[in-house]
């Protein structure tokens, strides 16, 4: 059984991807799992090609530097060649009203000039699956806005399967538990994102711990003076508390209890994250300045998951009558 898990080096790294996926990936995945940094997937909107590159590396170093061993990490890139080819073949299997299904493409483009959308953003579900396809990942970890993109693959692999003959497992969503759901510091009411700027509600796992003091201590919360954990009545502070309560291990209502006001609570919050940071960002750092270890890391990462998909591009080609 493999599950694979991505990022998409969209922006820095963030405390957000840290303590609610990274985090657990290193402490909790399998040997067998495979983690990929889906730099294709952050091509779907414009972009600035050295930001891409620069950041596919980032993320790929914070990877190995949480504590994912090098063995699993892949860019997704260094396939281009193989997920090119077997995109066109799912492209080939998947109707058009399939595609346009998908509710995030329909979300994302809504309001905008459709003519001005990308079409990479309307088959990028399709690239999803191949990535998925490909390694015969027979578990995606995905949250609800990705859920119907894995019933894609499934529904992908199944009729390829069905109409060419048996190549590709097909796999299944799951949802892990939450680990954290970590909310802009400044925007309470948005997930925290990856951003293209300095966002001063976005704590980044390469933020000097000077910065992540500032940043925390900005952060907004709200005038009742009441240190309780009430996320819908106060988004902001329930934030810091759970942030508290994924850097201790403890419940966000334990911690609320600890603290008698805001300011010191805010203190803790930042010298929390500081050490919490403090290995991945200085390992980081490392792998950023010696370029031979982690082209090193990056190239036997190609190496590994262009074998284990090699047979059933192959296999897919020969099935469907070209190659
Ligand atoms: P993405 O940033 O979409 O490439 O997601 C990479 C991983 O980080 C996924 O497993 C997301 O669920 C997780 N993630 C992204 N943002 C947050 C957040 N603000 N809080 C918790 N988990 C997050």
């Amino acid at each position: 059984m493999a599950r694979l898990s991505a990022i998409t080096p969209s922006g820095h790294a963030h405390v957000g991807n840290y303590l609610g996926a990274v985090r657990r990936w290193a402490r909790e995945g399998s040997p067998g799992d495979l983690y990929l940094v889906s730099d294709l997937h952050a091509m779907t909107t414009p972009y600035h090609p050295q930001k891409l590159r620069a950041r596919a590396r980032e993320m790929l170093a914070v990877l190995v530097a949480s504590g994912i061993s090098p063995d699993q990490v892949f860019v997704q890139s260094d396939l281009v060649r193989e997920l090119g080819a077997l995109t066109w073949l799912l492209e080939c299997t998947c109707a058009y009203g399939e595609a346009a299904r998908m509710t995030q493409f329909k979300e994302k483009t809504q309001g905008d000039g459709k003519a001005a959308v990308r079409v990479g953003l309307f088959t990028y579900p399709v690239l999803m699956a191949a990535d998925i396809l490909l390694q015969g990942a027979s578990e995606v970890p995905v949250g609800d806005d990705q859920a119907q993109h894995v019933e894609l693959a499934r529904a992908l692999a199944r009729r390829f399967n069905g109409t060419y003959g048996e190549v590709f497992t097909v796999p299944t969503a799951v949802t892990p538990p939450v680990a954290a759901r970590i909310r802009d510091l400044v925007d309470p009411n948005a997930k925290m994102a990856k951003s293209a700027g300095d966002a001063p509600g976005v704590v980044f796992v390469l933020d000097e711990p000077d910065l992540v003091r500032r940043k925390v201590k900005r952060a907004i919360t709200d005038s009742l003076d009441r240190l309780e954990y009430r996320p819908d009545d106060q988004p902001g502070l329930a934030n810091l508390l759970e942030i508290q309560a994924a850097c201790t291990g403890k419940a966000p209502r334990e911690v609320a209890a600890a603290y008698s006001s805001y300011g010191t609570l805010k203190e803790a919050v930042a010298e929390a994250l500081i050490e919490e940071l403090r290995p991945v960002r200085a390992r980081t750092l490392e792998l950023l300045a010696d370029p031979v270890e982690l082209d090193q890391i990056r190239a036997s990462g190609a190496v590994m998951a262009r074998e284990r998909g090699a047979h059933r591009l192959e296999s897919a080609l020969r099935l469907a009558g070209v190659g």
